[in-house]
């Protein structure tokens, strides 16, 4: 077995290929960019080296650089983990060029899996079903316009070299046809450097399973079942679990082995998954192959016992697999949720920030937390921003659920925006726990998981009030100032004669309090109901007795900002300060920029009148294109970019005048 590694990523996925290296006894080299100093991964490993600034292409994409590094440190493999250089085949070359094992296929099978339309054609030799459609060479608009008509719609158009749901677009009629082919293109020429589209039919209400295969250097192959990933925005993974409820073990066994045939196809070594779109008359078709470790491995871990990082790095040493078809046995049910820093009510845009409070769920053997960053660390826009994964495991499907919403009540993030509130709501939904599982699930019961919190407002108020309360008043015990200035001036001046107003402002309204200090608790006031309030703050928990029912809150301060997290929900409120100046609310009428990124297109002219919904702009952040619509009806009174300039969040684009306003 190798006794020194290096591994070419960063985040969760380097951390947790050095823990089972660890395990195992094998020093780990850690790789890093300039963004990533203090990064756990760094930490976590032996040793480390700077490969350069923090944009990918200057550091983890550098190949040349982390072949020195090899050398220099005498790491005699390099586990690529995934994205980066996990599918680049000339990376895979350069390594065996130079004597360094590839901890993955070799580089024809990448390259064979590489190309989807490619892909399809190996499979389809190989007897592995396809989505009908066309995965030609020739690209000429006119030709991918007749196959379309031919194929019929709703059709997908894919960049061929696609991946991460990038240079996707379901296109529903002939007459959308165009825009949303140069639209894809565009998007796929900027991710992957090539714009060549495939076409399929798009199946309306497609489960997404998928089959973890492995394969030796000695001709074995074998599955380690399947994982369900139906639960997707914008066609990326959001929940994943394994096994997929309700599939009968007759097509189990016949999915596994047609991905154990595409594996053997391309004399593939080493973790691959091979996806397949599951129909709902039990019919299935092959989508393609992943030529390395998945983001949601954990999963297929948790449900077989095995730790598919050691089988990787066995195989990659030469050793037959450990297991043979017949003694992998699955075992209970498990879920991972991807915790991302993003925005679910804008469209799950892409959020970036300093991770100021954190809290995770205690691992055990019912759940574990994959991740790659600590407190105080920072998302920024280079790379991915998933945050964590989170994975439990029980013995039925409705246990790891329960596991499943019990842990995320327990993943407190503040600092930035995540989808842990969002990913509580699927979790617990009731179509959820039933199965109605399909690649459709978020867009159906999008009013089910986007609905507004579901905690009492008045009940929040009154929490809140209780968590700025104590402070003021812890806050006096370590002055031992009874008549600190700092309590004056937040107003909590209290004693049982008066009652001291308390204003908190939730979105654009303000709520006004009021509070009596009696011995030994508060009365708070508002809506013209009283509550006697008894409350006791330790660290960031708040114990809070109202009106006889106990409970305990969780919070986060940042001046005078407070999130509260209850039961999977946050309230969000300000502790208002009279003396403050309303905040500019921007210029009337324009259009800003929901993230910082570049303007690829301008859609629309000066003086040009628009219709509500109407694609204004399309920008660009983190490789994905993000439409901006009108948000109603009127003219293009000003355009502040042209295409291809760099935009910060908040800048203002366009500014859309009302029709009357334009008259006056
Ligand atoms: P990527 O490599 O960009 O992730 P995939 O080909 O793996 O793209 O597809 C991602 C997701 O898009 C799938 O999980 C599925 O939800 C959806 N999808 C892909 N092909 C089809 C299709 N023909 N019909 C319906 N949905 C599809």
């Amino acid at each position: 077995m190798f006794n020194k590694i290096l591994i070419a990523n960063r985040g969760e996925i380097a951390c947790r290929v050095i823990k089972t290296a660890h395990r195992l006894g094998i020093k780990c080299v850690a790789v890093y960019s300039e963004a990533d100093r203090n990064a756990r991964h760094v930490a976590m490993a032996d040793e480390a080296f700077l490969l350069g600034p923090a944009p990918s292409s200057e550091s983890y994409l550098r190949a040349d650089r982390i072949i020195e590094i090899c050398k220099e440190s005498g790491a005699q493999a390099v586990h690529p983990g995934y994205g980066f250089l996990s599918e680049n085949t000339e990376f895979a070359n350069a390594c065996e060029r130079n004597g360094i094992v590839f901890i993955g296929p070799p580089s024809s099978a990448i390259a064979a899996m590489g190309s989807k339309s490619a892909a399809k054609a190996i499979m389809e030799t190989a007897g592995v079903p396809l989505v009908p459609g066309y995965h030609g060479d020739d690209q000429s608009p006119d030709t991918l316009k007749r196959e379309a008509e031919k194929c019929g719609f709703p059709l997908l158009l894919k960049a061929v070299a696609g991946g991460g749901g990038k240079g996707m677009r379901v296109v529903e009629s002939l007459k959308a046809f165009d825009e949303a082919l140069t639209s894809a293109c565009r998007e796929a020429k900027n991710a992957f450097g090539n714009p060549n589209m495939l076409i399929e039919k798009y199946l309306t209400q497609p489960r997404h399973v998928e089959i973890q295969v492995f394969c030796d250097s000695q001709g074995n192959g074998v599955y380690l079942a399947e994982r369900d990933c139906s639960i997707q925005r914008r066609h990326q993974k959001v929940i994943e679990e394994a096994p997929a409820p309700g599939l009968s073990d007759d097509t189990r066994r016949a999915m596994g082995e047609a991905a154990v045939r595409a594996a053997q196809a391309i004399d593939y070594v080493g973790a691959g998954t091979v996806e397949f779109l599951y129909d709902v008359d039990g019919s299935f078709y092959f989508m393609e192959m992943n030529t390395r470790l998945q983001v949601e491995h954990p999963v297929t871990e948790m449900i077989t016992g095995l730790d598919l990082v050691e089988w990787q790095l066995r195989v990659a040493d030469g050793e037959p697999l450990p297991l043979k078809q017949d003694e992998i046995k699955i075992r209970g049910h498990a879920l991972e949720a991807r915790i991302y820093a993003e925005d679910p009510d804008q469209d799950f845009l892409p959020a970036t920030g300093t991770l100021r409070y954190l809290r995770t769920p205690d691992e055990s053997a019912h759940v574990r937390v994959d991740t790659g960053v600590i407190e105080g660390d920072e998302v920024s826009v280079y790379y991915d921003p998933m945050i964590a994964k989170l994975i439990v495991w029980d013995d039925s499907r409705e246990g790891a659920i329960n596991r499943m919403v019990q842990a995320l009540e327990q993943y407190r993030i503040g600092g930035l925006k995540t989808n842990t509130r969002f990913l509580h709501r699927l979790a617990d939904a009731t179509p959820f726990r039933e199965v109605q599982l399909d690649t459709g699930f978020i867009e159906r019961h999008r009013e089910r998981l986007f609905a507004p919190g579901r905690l009492d407002l008045d009940r929040c108020l009154v929490s809140a009030a209780a968590w700025f309360l104590e402070l003021a008043r812890k806050g006096d015990r370590i002055r031992g100032d009874e008549h600190s200035p700092f309590s004056a001036q937040n107003g909590w001046r209290l004693n049982s004669e008066y009652a001291r107003p308390l204003k908190l402002v939730v979105g654009d309204m303000t709520h006004e309090l009021s509070v009596r200090e009696l011995p030994g608790e508060y009365e708070i006031t508002l809506s013209g109901a009283s509550h006697r309030v008894n409350a006791q703050l330790e660290k960031d928990a708040l114990q809070l007795v109202i009106d006889g029912h106990r409970l305990t809150l969780h919070g986060y301060q940042d001046g005078d900002n407070l999130t509260l997290f209850h039961e999977g929900d946050q309230f969000i409120c300000r502790q208002h300060r009279d003396t403050f100046a309303e905040t500019d609310q921007g210029a009337q009428g324009s259009l800003s920029a929901p993230m910082n990124g570049a303007v690829v297109a301008i859609l629309v002219g000066k003086g040009q009148q628009v219709e509500a919904g109407q694609t204004l702009v399309i920008m660009e952040a983190m490789k994905m294109e993000h439409s901006i619509h009108a948000p109603h009806d009127g003219i293009v009174s000003d355009i502040f970019f042209t295409e291809g300039e760099q935009v910060k969040e908040g800048d203002a684009l366009i500014a859309l005048a009302t029709d009357d306003e334009e008259a006056a």
